[in-house]
């Protein structure tokens, strides 16, 4: 402390401006006060120093205040990673038993066919396809808990071979309902590139499955501005009303359940990948007319923000 001041008074007598700094000071019952402490050098007119001059200011508020602040973001940090411990473990573990229900219940099915009358096989029937809803829901819930805790480091990515490998993986889908899918030129961003490939794979998936009686048409592209690419994914299907262009984000939330199939985590997952890269994600729709999922990924991301 006293070295400490020794070398600030000296850096000071020479001419310079030392920066304000912080200190603690003891009040006379004891207890500690931070402070901010500004010093300066006040010269007569032929330049001799006159007297030193410090100005201390009480910032106990302004420390107590950041702690509390500080003390509120671990607790978050720690409560949103034991949820994510959670959302694993327990998804990791419904599968086991799952499985013995849909095995046996099949099981059932075959061994005893010859006495079950068409009301205990539709029975079955529905138990199975139960079991096997509950484990795509299991699959997804896993797939969303996985974001976050087992992320690959951020490395330059090739978005280019980002969509090649999605449009692979959607071969079928792809296929099957005679799509055409473009692209314009994709940069190179600074990501996970598994999550990218999950991304872009979630966004083609739902611009297919929720179409019109027209062929689906999807297109890709992308715009760089000074700190983040905006790539944009838009479809010709049936859109998205207003009220729940915000909703679809939330897991578990779906519009047209009855209509199509899925669980209601494919955005949700997106969402997570998202703000695991900083970005930001929305989309903008007009129902009837198609939508345009947008999202941002920032240029200079290198280190994961949880
Ligand atoms: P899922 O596809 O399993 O239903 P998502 O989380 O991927 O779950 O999507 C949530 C809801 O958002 C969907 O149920 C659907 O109503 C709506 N949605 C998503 N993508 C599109 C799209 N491209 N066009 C129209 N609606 C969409």
């Amino acid at each position: 402390e006293i070295s400490d001041s020794k070398s600030k008074l000296q850096i000071m007598l020479k001419g310079k401006r030392i920066p304000v700094f912080e200190r603690i000071l003891i009040a006379k019952d004891g207890s500690n006060i931070p402070v901010e402490n500004s010093v300066f050098v006040v010269k007569g007119e032929n330049g001799e120093v006159e007297f030193i001059q410090s100005i201390i200011r009480d910032i106990s508020k302004r420390k107590e205040a950041e702690e509390k602040l500080q003390k509120s973001l671990e607790d978050l940090e720690k409560s949103n990673r034991e949820l994510q411990q959670f959302a694993y473990v327990a998804s990791h573990d419904l599968q086991e038993p799952l499985r013995m229900i849909a095995s046996f219940t099949q099981l059932l099915e075959k061994r005893y066919s010859d006495q079950l009358d068409d009301m205990a096989r539709e029975y079955i029937h529905f138990a199975v396809d139960g079991a096997n809803r509950m484990q795509n829901l299991i699959n997804a819930l896993l797939m969303y808990s996985r974001v976050g805790t087992r992320d690959d480091p951020f490395q330059p990515t090739d978005c280019m071979e980002v969509l090649g490998q999605a449009l692979i993986n959607l071969k079928q889908v792809i296929e099957e309902n005679h799509a055409i899918v473009t692209n314009e030129e994709l940069p190179i961003v600074i990501a996970d590139e598994h999550q990218l490939v999950q991304l872009f794979q979630n966004l083609i998936s739902n611009a297919i499955k929720f179409r019109t009686d027209e062929l689906p048409r999807i297109h890709i592209s992308s715009v760089t501005t000074g700190e983040e690419t905006i790539f944009s994914v838009r479809d010709n299907g049936i859109g998205i009303d207003p009220s729940y262009q915000e909703k679809i984000f939330i897991i578990f939330q779906r519009l047209d359940g009855h209509r199509f199939p899925g669980t209601g985590i494919g955005l949700a997952i997106c969402k997570r990948i998202i703000e695991h890269h900083a970005g930001r994600i929305w989309v903008e729709s007009e129902p009837g007319k198609g939508s345009i999922f947008h999202f941002t990924i920032p240029i200079k991301e290198v280190t994961p923000n949880e």
